[in-house]
């Protein structure tokens, strides 16, 4: 039973005493009316109330992604040209064109390029039957890799390239001159072209994860996922590669491995029919794996071949590529995958960092090593061998297979994903070993962005992996890519072009000035691959476009050069400093994106526009921005509710995001007025029409963003205030809200137009789509015929906002922690102080008796446990042995968890063991504010829960443990599973 140990309370006080008995007198007041055991119901009042979640509209059927029947329809249909009136430097085509095709292509490859520059001048009403304007392709050996060059002339041009790539690209090229000009009319000279990043690799933009909950393999079903205009689309934007998830067990089986490979035949006919399909773009296919994978716990093959088994992990094993036997293992399923489908492009691996793979996986990419790899034949190697071992023997089984195929090894090293000031984020020095010890023919690949910092309101930040708006490189790319440049090791940049998950619910973010500045970095550190996107950012336009055209030299001398470059494709020429000067707004604003992956991982960025606002605190949880259901349960998860504080990470406070937010939508709402302004020169012109409308949808996500984090902001000052300055704040509430139904018929009209918006590659689905726009407005307007008038009334008659909520008032379980002012702390050998108010930790087995109990002063928090069930005088530890406290210092915000472990060491760092009562053991901790994230000149109350476990590994609690769905870095922990602490004697 709850909880106030009166005998304790007695018999220890004896300071301060009068104060202290009202305060006890209180405390048990409100035990006998406000306790519930349970703890599934805090309260009676409005404060948890979830009514508004009713109704909440179903995810859209697939049959509703009419973006694909966009992606399939043919390129060019009608070009709006203006009459052609040939300057003296420029080539006339108007008259008609014949194409010769000369450049050798005994496979076919070149069909798809010239059959679409037919189709691109028959948009425009040119004849290539037989017309006088000759343009011919042509071989050039020394041209090499997509090179080319052209030469145009009055009465014809050459295209000369090494390879059919070259020609492809050479082709593409001229229907950008006769774009910039919008008229079949050429630019006389000479253009030559060399790709510096070689290989740009996508991905589908609706292809299917692999992931729950909807698990599907591409490779197992009838759809087609790579249309022919879709491709034609992806192969004008400079893509020549795309990646496809697999795992080596699906495609085949191995001598060690004889079961596996149950559908391969299926998987691996239609992996042949993508990977030709693709290649009539000049697209190559890679397979995207995580191998070799670590061991399940009851695998037949570690029976069989236990010197595959390494570093235990779990109940299984981590693979051990040291073995003759895991060398042959490895060389023979890539050997076979590669035989299989001998045109695969190759393979990107993630070698280490994602899941459990080699014994290296026993180490995290910030830890030193040593000691760490318990396996008998890794644990005296450098860390460098052991993936050198595994990469080896796929190296030689791919390239014994396919010589000209490519094995990228991708170190995912994404930390910090949630960085905390003080933390190191540096990496263990063992990864700087890797680049240099990269077998030959391995392409490393890294992480472009993870660990790139920048300073806002004087705080460090950092961010984690996939960034565009800080748009790197980290410096630890920037030392990895030196390091493989000294040693010859190719690589890659893992970047995101199109999107990010700081937002990735439009098809693309229009920044280009931010990929300049990747490419520009790339090329300065001899970069020569890159992985454009992971599941999100990599649907046609504006970026890939970009990202496709910053690849190649001669590249542009600065920022502004390229974007007038890139602008003056798509725009007239008059529009072009518009859309320059939009886009470089859009830029400018972006960089504001608070920078930490909490905002992009739970931020309402996303999907804003469907989040309810909540008036009434209710202390909903917020809902993973990049996924419809949880991949545990499998069920949809809520729209995201009012726990902003699990947004925005430990660094920056609500007010300051505000203000960042503020800033992104200023600058991006200045944007697009420009492009307002010139939207009636498109009327007939809907890719731009549509171009202007994902700007427009950014601008009212962005806005919704920042209104909902002003929004809880404001509520939150307003419930800690008093008197009638409260109705200006609840105006300002009703501002936002009414602000936000016109955001929402904004946004309506916007995605009646356009499907894609909303959608989310990785999520498999719509983050907001109209029927759930539409719920959330009928949620807006019952806040306003409710909520409003019902807290206008309470302010009227001069009541507190939710004091229940707030803690000016607490109901429920409390807990008081006694100031210690004067007194002097005891030393380990002292007794306990006194006044301690004591707290029995009922959930978890019955016979436990253990307690707990709090002091402070001015620079920390004291928690006090004691147990005196089965205590054993003569045994040589402690009985409490482990202890977790979670604080939620500030409503609306995650808890902080502080654990200890508690050895037999009387005194460690802060935890002083006691046992200086016969059959009792004691054990202090002590927590600075600046952990816990208050300061002792504003103690308020905050919440908490307190874990106790014993020598017999049972845990007793103050506060039931119903945990949650479990959240990506926000774990499972439930708010309604807490008690409210009171600092007493303030
Ligand atoms: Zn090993």
């Amino acid at each position: 039973m709850y909880v106030v140990d009166e005998d304790k309370i007695i018999k220890t006080m004896n300071y301060n005493f009068s104060k202290f008995i009202n305060i006890v007198n209180i405390v048990i007041l409100i035990l006998a009316s406000g306790c519930n055991q349970s703890g599934t119901k805090e309260s009676k009042n409005a404060v948890g109330n979830s009514s508004y979640l009713k109704n909440v509209p179903p995810q859209p059927g697939e049959d509703t992604w009419q973006f694909i029947e966009e992606l399939k329809s043919p390129m060019w249909t009608q070009h709006k040209w203006e009459k052609a009136d040939p300057g003296p430097q420029q080539a006339d085509l108007s008259k008609g064109v014949t194409i010769k095709e000369s450049f050798p292509d005994p496979n076919g490859r070149l069909e798809t390029a010239y059959a679409d520059l037919r189709s691109f001048l028959a948009a425009g009403g040119i004849s290539s039957d037989n017309g006088s304007y000759v343009i011919i392709t042509k071989e050039v050996k020394n041209l090499k890799n997509e090179s080319f060059r052209i030469d145009i002339k009055a009465d014809g041009c050459y295209i000369f390239a090494g390879d059919v790539d070259g020609i492809r690209r050479g082709i593409f090229h001229l229907e950008d001159e006769m774009l910039r000009l919008r008229s079949p009319l050429l630019p006389l000279g000479t253009i030559e072209k060399n790709p510096v990043i070689k290989r740009r690799i996508s991905r589908c933009f609706f292809g299917p994860i692999k992931r729950p909950p909807k698990m599907k393999d591409e490779l197992m079903d009838d759809v087609n996922y790579y249309p022919e205009q879709y491709l034609n689309r992806l192969a004008h934007e400079g893509v020549n590669g795309l990646w496809l998830t697999v795992e080596f067990r699906d495609l085949v089986a191995t001598t060690y491995t004889p079961e596996a490979g149950k559908d391969a035949e299926k998987r691996l006919t239609k992996l042949r029919r993508t990977v030709e399909s693709c290649l009539r773009y000049g697209i190559r296919t890679y397979i995207f794996c995580i191998e070799p994978r670590a061991w399940n716990p009851d695998s037949p093959v570690v029976k069989n071949y236990p010197e595959l088994a390494g570093a235990p992990r779990g109940k299984g094993n981590f693979f051990c590529p040291m073995s003759q036997t895991a060398h042959k293992y490895l060389y023979e399923s890539v050997n076979k995958i590669f035989k299989a489908v001998p045109d695969l492009g190759g393979m990107i691996n993630i070698t280490h960092g994602e899941r459990g793979t080699t014994c290296l996986s026993a180490v995290s990419a910030i830890s030193d090593y040593k000691g760490k790899i318990n396996c008998p034949r890794c644990s005296d190697k450098e860390p460098w061998e052991i993936l050198h071992a595994s990469l080896s023997a796929m190296e030689q089984g791919m390239h014994d297979a396919a010589p000209d195929a490519e094995l990228i090894s991708w170190l995912y090293m994404p930390q910090p994903q949630r960085f905390v000031t003080g933390d190191s984020y540096a990496l263990g020095e063992w990864v700087y070993d890797l680049p240099a010890h990269t077998p030959e023919g391995v392409i490393l690949q890294f992480n472009f962005e993870s660990g790139v910092n920048r300073t806002e309101f004087g705080k460090l930040l950092v961010g984690g992996d996939y960034w565009i708006s800080n748009p790197g490189p980290s410096s630890r790319f920037e030392r990895i890519a030196k390091i493989a440049r000294e040693s010859g090791t190719t690589v890659s940049a893992k970047i995101q072009t199109g999107n990010s998950h700081e937002v990735a619910t439009t098809p693309y973010v229009p920044v280009p000035s931010l990929l300049y500045r990747k490419f520009d970095a790339m090329r300065r550190l001899g970069v020569s691959h890159s992985m454009l996107c992971w599941y999100f950012g990599n649907y046609p336009g504006l970026m890939n476009k970009a990202a496709g055209l910053l690849s190649m030299e001669p590249f542009p001398a600065d920022e502004h050069t390229f974007l007038k470059q890139l602008a003056s494709i798509d725009w007239k020429k008059g529009d072009e400093s518009s859309v320059v000067e939009a886009w470089e707004y859009f830029s400018d604003g972006y960089e504001n994106y608070p920078l930490t992956n909490m905002f992009q991982y739970y931020g309402p960025m996303h999907d804003g526009p469907v989040w309810p606002l909540l008036l009434k605190p209710v202390d909903a949880q917020l809902s993973p921005s990049w996924q419809i259901g949880s991949s545990i349960t499998l069920k949809a998860w809520p729209p995201s509710g009012d726990r902003v504080g699990e947004c925005i990470g430990e660094i920056l406070t609500l007010e300051e995001t505000v203000e960042l937010t503020g800033r992104i939508t200023s600058s991006w709402e200045k944007g697009v007025d420009l492009l307002k302004g010139i939207e009636q020169n498109y009327m007939d012109e809907p890719e731009r029409i549509s171009d202007i409308g994902v700007a427009k949808a950014l601008g009212i996500q962005f806005r919704s963003g920042h209104n909902i984090l002003h929004f809880y902001h404001l509520r939150e000052k307003m419930l800690r205030m008093e008197g009638k300055e409260r109705l200006d704040i609840l105006d300002k509430l009703t501002d936002i809200i009414y602000d936000e139904l016109e955001l929402d018929e904004q946004l309506l009209a916007l995605c009646d137009n356009d499907s894609r918006l909303g959608f989310h590659s990785e999520a498999e689905g719509y983050k907001y789509f109209p029927e759930k726009i539409r719920w959330r407005m009928d949620q807006l307007r019952s806040v306003l015929a409710n909520d409003v008038p019902e807290l206008k009334k309470i302010i009227r008659n001069d009541e507190l906002l939710f004091p229940e909520y707030t803690g000016i008032r607490p109901e429920g379980a409390v807990a008081y922690s006694i100031g210690l002012k004067d007194v002097e702390l005891p030393g380990s050998d002292s007794i306990l102080p006194v006044g301690l108010q004591w707290q029995k930790c009922t959930f978890g087995p019955e016979r436990n008796e253990i307690k707990w109990a709090s002091e402070w002063d001015k620079e920390a928090l004291y928690i006090w446990m004691s147990d005196s069930t089965g205590s054993d005088q003569n045994a040589s530890l402690p009985s409490i042995t482990n202890i977790r406290i979670k604080i939620e210092a500030q409503r609306l915000h995650p808890c902080r968890h502080f654990v200890y472990n508690i050895g037999n060491e009387q005194t460690v760092d802060d935890i002083i063991i006691f046992d200086n009562e016969p059959g009792v053991c004691y054990v202090r901790v002590r927590i600075p504010y600046d952990k816990i994230g208050v300061t002792a000149d504003n103690l308020h109350p905050v919440r908490i829960d307190v874990r106790v476990q014993n020598r017999d590994g049972e845990t007793n609690s103050w506060r039931p443990n119903n945990p949650t769905t479990p959240r990506l870095m926000l774990g499972s922990d439930n708010p309604a599973d807490l008690g409210w602490l009171v600092f007493y004697g303030k």
